[in-house]
């Protein structure tokens, strides 16, 4: 018999009543309307099975957390962004590899797929790990063919939204004052926001990564920010997807700049992630540079081992801080 294995969801699957076949591939998932639980019948919003451990769960739809990501005294975020990758059944054995471990303080935060939110969401559901949108669009509704507002991540399980990202500033032309509207409607629906600033090669070489970055943080962080509800991601894109990791003075001196800008806006204590070709080899040096709060990973969230090298170091490093 399969078990419960969301810790919102009281389900037990019992012959007649819910019938979960194991028969099923691993990884399926699909639309529910009712089920019968040991609290008698309850609406669940998406119900899952992975026929390889015999386990099924269960999401039901649960108040609005308001509280922030970052409200639970952790000291290092980890987070996977997933990008436009991978498959579905892929990405289910991943989230499960995830949900078999945890780290001593470290939160994690998943940005799968949007499409996948619901179904990481059940299977991280009861850890430390959180999931996230990767991007959403500025207004609440309306005429936008194939965006997803907010309050539409919010409802899928979401908590925090990455914006900014510099293959939506490539790829989508999106502007700095376009990101700090996102911030705000994010915010308005209950999100917190990581908002990603980098430099490319080019402004590095140029001499001008802090002026661009300094920019890019005026431009992209909505004024008056609760500081409580924001994270930032250092990203040199330059490092992004390329193997190419930026050394650890050039770090320290990006994040020290950042912290200077942030305290004279009264968010000093918004935690600062690196991003930028982190792997299990580079991330306890990374972790140990003064102002580095985490990391923001996208290649190597897509192994599970690699991203469990890189949350190993992070929970070193903050045993090492407290
Ligand atoms: C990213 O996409 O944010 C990122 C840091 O990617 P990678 O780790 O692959 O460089």
């Amino acid at each position: 018999m399969p078990e419960c294995y969301a810790r919102s969801c009281k389900l037990s699957a019992r012959p007649g009543q819910l019938t979960i076949s194991c028969a099923v591939p691993v990884s399926a998932a699909w639309p529910l309307q009712m089920v019968e639980t040991d609290g008698g019948i309850r609406a669940v919003d998406w119900v899952w099975c992975d026929a390889a451990s015999g386990r099924a769960g269960a999401m039901v739809p649960l108040p609005a957390d308001t509280q922030s990501v970052r409200g639970r005294g952790i000291e290092v975020i980890i987070a996977a962004n997933w990008k436009m990758n991978p498959p579905l059944a892929d990405a289910a054995a991943l989230a499960v590899a995830y949900a078999a471990d945890s780290f001593d303080g470290v939160t994690r935060i998943l940005f799968p797929p949007a499409p996948y939110l619901v179904q990481m969401g059940v299977r991280l559901d009861g850890t430390d790990m959180l999931v996230g949108g990767q991007d959403c669009h500025h207004n609440a509704s309306g005429a936008h063919t194939g965006d997803v507002a907010a309050g539409m991540l919010a409802d899928c399980g979401a908590r925090v939204v990455l914006l900014g990202h510099s293959e939506r500033r490539a790829d989508h032309g999106e502007d700095d004052a376009l990101v700090a509207t996102k911030a705000a409607a994010a915010l308005s629906a209950g999100l917190d926001v990581m908002i990603c600033v980098g430099e490319t090669l080019d402004q590095r070489e140029a001499g001008s990564a802090e002026a661009v970055v300094t920019v890019q943080l005026e431009g992209s962080v909505p004024a008056g920010i609760d500081a409580s509800r924001l994270m930032l991601a250092y990203e040199p894109v330059w490092a992004i997807g390329t193997g190419k990791v930026a050394g650890v003075e050039e770090i320290a001196a990006m994040h020290a700049a950042i912290q200077q800008w942030l305290a004279k806006r009264d968010l000093a204590s918004v935690p600062i992630l690196y991003g930028g070709s982190v792997k299990p080899g580079n991330a306890d040096a990374i972790f140990g540079v003064p102002d580095v709060g985490g990391a923001l990973v996208g290649g190597a969230s897509l192994k599970a081992e690699d991203f469990n090298g890189i949350c190993s170091a992070g929970a070193r490093a903050a045993a090492a801080r407290s």
